[in-house]
């Protein structure tokens, strides 16, 4: 190429000659191929460092004359990777400043990178600048040297790789004025940029996508995206860039009839541009500045503007905005009324879209392009078999686990089934055992109380006041000033009753008389049945004359008791005759002759006609009479 400068803006579509030839026939508003061009002053890194890509927007010139100095200090020490960094740097900042040497510098060693090295990222970042200076130049064939170098890193794993290549390529395709194409290659590049998390470029891609959503009519879609990617830029404090981006957007607010925003807009990213030199991004300022002025009737004013930025344009042969520039111009300058002004510029805008036209090229990028997106698919369907079989591996590691999970389940559920039955089963055996052992032991009790007690009156048997005496016979030894009384009952002439009334008549008066002679102790003493019609009570702590007493009132009292007889019964009374023998210091002191004592005391009243009392001699048992 013989111009020196390299324009940092974008080649213009192309009308077809046909399309040109009524455009001009008509005079038509030429607004319908002014087409606005992008900026970013950014490139992507896959290397170098984020302080780099910051320098190569804000100050490129000193970032190349640092990255001229650390080559030559360097003495071919840096390691590939480092080179690589630095060389694609210092291209773009080459880029943005429109310094054509120093681009064709960074090429040839990047070139010479891939070739020595077998570097592909050297390969690819050599032939993305080289499309870029093309494109910027208005060359068709940039968009076939872009595919070429997004072909050579296709194939890598690497994610930071394939974001950075999808990057380029979108933005390739957004500077070539490719919107509709661009579009669906941006929306990958967003995604695997949010795949890496890099914030600055996906506010690249986000411009780009603005840029295209304009370009294709969508004014609404454009101005958010534009905000989305200015903010972003903000927050990570690019703010040259945010500035660039807002110069994108005042084109879009031209547009859609804010020409007021879009001056304030447009004025802010043109001091930044001049303040870092970055002269071609500065002529799309002021184009964007020129068209403000022409949305606010001073077309006049709007011409003076683009005119200047035509020349300067020139000067530095950035060829890819002349088109547009002259068709803004012929625009302007029939609104101004100067219709020969504006047929001389609209003659212009094409003779430069004609050089620009190269048919050829277009058919051999089209090739490319096809051959990309086949291999891209090719790619993705690597990708998703890759997927596949993880998400089958994932699958049978977790059916896997799911049957050893359920098998650990199925036998802790089988223990614990087992654990609740022999708990149930220890349960129950317990309780029949406590029930077997309650009810032997009422059975005891029952056995007990039966061999204790009399059955047909319910009192004491003769074995249960047998143990009474024995029990009393123990306390009088150990408390012996204490006596106590044993008073035997006898029935007389029981005989007669059972004789006279029959034998259930003699149990009733049995059971009547055990009642009285019960009535009449009143707890004080214990009543036993210890014969068939003999009853002994025994008084505990009792005297001979008391003892006599009590004896004397129940003679008297069961003498008085109605009988349980028929009505008219010979028998109306019955009587009983006691014997009173004590135990005690001075009277009996064991069973055998307290019994015998008693005994011989009831025989006697016996003897003396019945129905009275007789007591035992003290000290010794009564004499027989
Ligand atoms: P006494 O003592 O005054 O000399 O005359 P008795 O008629 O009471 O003399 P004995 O001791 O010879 O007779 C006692 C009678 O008591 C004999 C028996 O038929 C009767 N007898 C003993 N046990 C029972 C019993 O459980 N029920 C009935 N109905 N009669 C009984
Ligand atoms: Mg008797
Ligand atoms: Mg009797």
């Amino acid at each position: 190429m013989n111009t020196p400068g390299i324009a940092r803006l974008r080649a213009h579509r192309r009308l077809p000659p046909f399309a040109l030839a009524v455009t001009l026939a008509l005079f038509a508003p030429l607004s319908l191929f002014a087409r606005p061009l992008p900026k970013h002053g950014i490139r992507q890194p896959p290397m170098g460092t984020d302080a780099m890509r910051r320098q190569a927007v804000d100050a490129p010139r000193e970032l190349i004359r640092k990255v001229h100095a650390r080559l030559a200090a360097s003495n071919g020490t840096l390691s590939p990777a480092t080179e690589r960094g630095l060389l694609w740097w210092m291209g773009s900042a080459a880029l943005n400043l429109g310094d054509d040497a120093t681009l064709t510098e960074a090429v040839l060693r990047l070139d010479s990178l891939y070739h020595v090295g077998h570097d592909r990222l050297a390969g690819a970042a050599a032939d993305y600048l080289r499309a870029f200076h093309r494109i910027l130049d208005g060359d068709p064939s940039g968009l076939s040297m872009a595919l070429r170098a997004a072909g050579r890193v296709q194939d890598t794993d690497d994610p930071r790789v394939r974001a950075w290549s999808g990057y380029e390529l979108c933005d390739a395709y957004t500077q070539a004025g490719d919107a509709a194409r661009a579009q669906p290659v941006c929306d990958k590049a967003l995604t695997d940029a949010r795949a890496v998390g890099d914030a600055w470029e996906q506010a690249d891609v986000e411009n780009d996508l603005a840029w295209n959503a304009s370009a294709l009519g969508q004014h609404a879609r454009a101005i958010t995206l534009y905000r989305r990617a200015r903010a972003r830029f903000r927050s990570i404090g690019a703010t040259q860039v945010a500035a660039q981006v807002g110069d994108n957007l005042a084109h879009t607010l031209i547009l859609v009839g804010q020409p007021r925003q879009a001056l304030a807009l447009s004025r802010a990213s043109l001091a930044h541009e001049q303040a870092a030199g970055r002269e071609s991004d500065a002529l799309l300022s002021r184009a964007n500045i020129a068209r403000a002025y022409a949305a606010l009737h001073q077309p006049v004013r709007a011409m003076q503007v683009i005119e200047a930025a035509i020349r300067d344009a020139e000067k530095t042969s950035n060829h890819g905005v002349l088109p547009t520039f002259y068709q803004d111009d012929s625009r302007f300058a029939e609104a101004a009324g100067k219709p020969r002004h504006a047929l001389d510029s609209a003659r212009q805008a094409i003779r430069w879209l004609e050089i620009q036209r190269r048919p050829n090229l277009l058919a051999a990028q089209k090739i490319l392009e096809d051959r990309y997106q086949a291999r891209e698919r090719e790619l993705r369907i690597r990708d998703l078999e890759r997927e596949n079989r993880l998400k089958a591996l994932a699958l049978k590691v977790a059916q896997a686990q799911a049957a050893r999970a359920a098998n650990t389940h199925r036998r802790e559920q089988l223990w614990n089934a087992i654990a609740l039955v022999v708990a149930l089963a220890l349960l129950v055996i317990s309780i029949l055992l406590y029930l077997l052992l309650r009810a032997q032991r009422r059975h005891a009790q029952a056995l007990r109380l039966l061999a204790l007690r009399d059955p047909l009156t319910g009192v004491d048997n003769r074995r249960a006041f047998m143990r009474s005496v024995a029990a009393l016979l123990e306390s009088a030894e150990r408390h012996p000033g204490n006596t106590h009384a044993l008073l035997l009952v006898d029935l007389d002439h029981f005989k007669h009753v059972n004789d006279l009334e029959g034998h259930p008549a003699g149990d009733r008066v049995l059971v009547q008389v055990t009642r009285e002679i019960e009535q009449a102790v009143e707890g004080t003493g214990l009543v036993s049945r210890i014969g068939g019609e003999e009853f002994a009570v025994l008084y505990r702590d009792t005297g001979a004359q008391a003892a006599r007493e009590r004896a004397e009132a129940l003679c008297r009292r069961i003498e008085a008791m109605p009988l349980p007889l028929r009505a008219g019964s010979a028998i109306r009374t019955i009587s009983v005759s006691i014997g009173v023998a004590m135990l005690g210091t001075g009277y009996c002191t064991d069973t055998e002759s307290l019994l015998r004592a008693a005994d011989r005391a009831m025989y006697q009243a016996k003897q003396a006609g019945r129905n009275r009392v007789a007591m035992a001699q003290a000290g010794a048992p009564a004499e027989e009479d």
